[in-house]
């Protein structure tokens, strides 16, 4: 049996914080607001993964009332979440993204998202895709306010 699952994210900007997406530090300051370290590639790949599974939802499982939580590193969630699929007989066929950001050019952080979100979920590097555009300039992604991403991910079951 095949599941699919979406995830969607949006987190403002602050100059204050460090920019880390897919577990990858992109820069050191103009990251994302947020109790954890507000990693949306993460978040929202944490989300369809609970969504295909039909297991709620990110804030669910992770408060961010949870002082435990504050400041973590996303990829905790993710690899908790990998275990709640694989304790349910599900493994990942494809996961496939979109980063919508104004600045920086992601362009040569893709390929070591995609490396670094395959080695947590250990799956190949095939299956992950990772792309990026930005919001031609309009509303507040557009405005360099905040950052976003959407996230399609296909769950197959080992048992039937
Ligand atoms: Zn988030």
């Amino acid at each position: 049996m095949y599941r699919i699952g979406i995830g969607y994210d949006i987190h403002k900007k602050s100059s204050k914080r460090k920019l880390i997406l897919g577990g990858i530090l992109i820069s050191n300051k103009n990251g994302l607001v947020g109790h954890s370290d507000a990693d949306i590639v993460i978040h929202t790949i944490c989300d369809s993964i609970l969504g295909a599974l039909n297991k709620g939802d990110i804030g669910e499982h992770f408060s961010n009332k949870n002082p435990k939580y504050r400041n973590a590193k996303s990829s905790i969630f993710l690899k908790k979440i990998k275990k709640i699929m694989e304790k349910n007989n599900f493994s990942i066929v494809n996961i496939d993204m979109t980063i919508i950001c104004e600045k920086p050019k992601l362009t040569k952080f893709k390929s070591k998202i995609k490396k670094n979100i395959s080695k947590i979920l250990d799956i190949k590097q095939n299956n992950v895709s990772v792309k990026a555009t930005t919001s031609e300039g309009l509303g507040e992604i557009g405005n360099d306010n905040a950052i976003a991403c959407k996230t399609v991910v296909l769950l197959r079951n080992e048992e039937n």
